[in-house]
């Protein structure tokens, strides 16, 4: 009897955590490209994945959040259907779905669909402390880390470059690091300034500010202004004071917004499940990291997207009454 009574017990309990795991990790792959370790995206595709499986039982969902060089990766891998989901630029979303800027050569994505915005992004100059770097102007013969290929800071400062008349002659060096390695790169004095398209706080400009005493640049001037008047995707921006150790004063700049995108191919169900576990968990999402604090729907369903709603997060919004 004792021996049944104790087998039963296993069998219910295997039986337990084999429904968990299903239920836990899911079937359907779902994989949201986001950017480098000490980036902002990285965290918004690990707050994804983490609500999805808080609702677990919901959906059949495998979330992965797959660390990229950033948004223009993310428009490659979502076109040749490696990803689901990713994150990207409101200005590389526009040139992605138009065939414009890096996108001229592949041409249209029209199957580029839009989900949501999340949090603005500014065009962040971070400046070693004896680097004698105190306007971006100051950029001009120093060894400065221009962003990987792949990366949204790399296109929007390859503009900056233009609009300044600099080629990479005009640098001392250009360097092509990872996002999550300049912050290490400026503390030990192997490059002077990097620049960085992201929202804060964030960990790399904490890393930079809080090792060595790095300090932001601000990024004004004639050819800045020149240059969001001639770009209909930049806004100016402004880093707000006392997001970091060094920064007393708000550090005026031009910027972007952090988009959530999928492809027509993404099926309208992943996407509603997606969609509805943000949207559903924004009061957790908020609380979660200071960068998402001032998280706010209005903001979310901002005009800042040129692909077309995907269907499953027009369900959703409809369904919730907030479009
Ligand atoms: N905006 C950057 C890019 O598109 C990524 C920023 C981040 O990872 O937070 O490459």
């Amino acid at each position: 009897m004792k021996w049944r009574l104790r087998a039963a017990f296993w069998v219910a309990l295997l039986a337990g955590f084999s429904m968990m795991s299903v239920a836990a990790y899911g079937e359907t792959r779902l994989s949201i490209g986001t950017g480098g370790a000490a980036g902002v995206y990285n965290q918004i595709g690990a707050s994804i994945c983490r609500f999805l499986r808080m609702r677990h039982r919901d959906h059949d969902l495998r979330c992965r959040n797959v660390k990229k060089g950033g948004s223009v990766d993310n428009l490659r891998a979502l076109r040749e259907g490696t990803l689901e989901i990713a994150v990207v630029q409101s200005d590389l979303q526009h040139h992605a779905y138009h065939g414009a800027s890096v996108f001229e050569a592949a041409g249209p994505h029209k199957e580029l669909r839009s989900l949501f915005s999340v949090v603005p992004e500014a065009f962040t100059v971070i400046a070693g402390a004896r680097a004698d770097i105190t306007t971006i102007r100051d950029l001009e013969g120093k060894r400065v880390n221009i962003g990987n290929r792949g990366s949204g800071q790399r296109v929007a400062m390859e503009v900056v470059m233009e609009s300044f008349g600099w080629t990479f002659e005009d640098f001392e060096s250009a360097t092509e690091i990872n996002s999550a390695l300049q912050a290490n790169q400026i503390c030990r004095g192997n490059i002077d300034a990097a620049v960085y398209m992201v929202a804060h706080p964030n960990l790399s400009v904490r890393e930079a500010t809080a090792s060595c005493d790095s300090v932001l640049v601000p990024v004004t001037g004639p050819e800045i202004d020149q240059l969001i008047s001639d770009n209909q995707h930049f806004v100016k921006a402004l880093i707000p004071a006392d997001r970091y150790a060094a920064n007393t004063a708000p550090v005026p700049s031009f910027g972007v917004t952090a988009t959530v995108v999928a492809t027509s191919a993404t099926p309208p169900d992943v996407v509603y499940d997606v969609v509805k576990a943000v949207f559903e968990n924004l009061e957790e999402m908020r609380t979660l990291l200071p960068v998402f604090a001032n998280l706010n729907k209005e903001f979310m369903l901002s005009p800042y997207h040129a692909a077309p709603w995907h269907p499953g997060a027009l369900r959703y919004f409809q369904e919730a009454g907030i479009m």
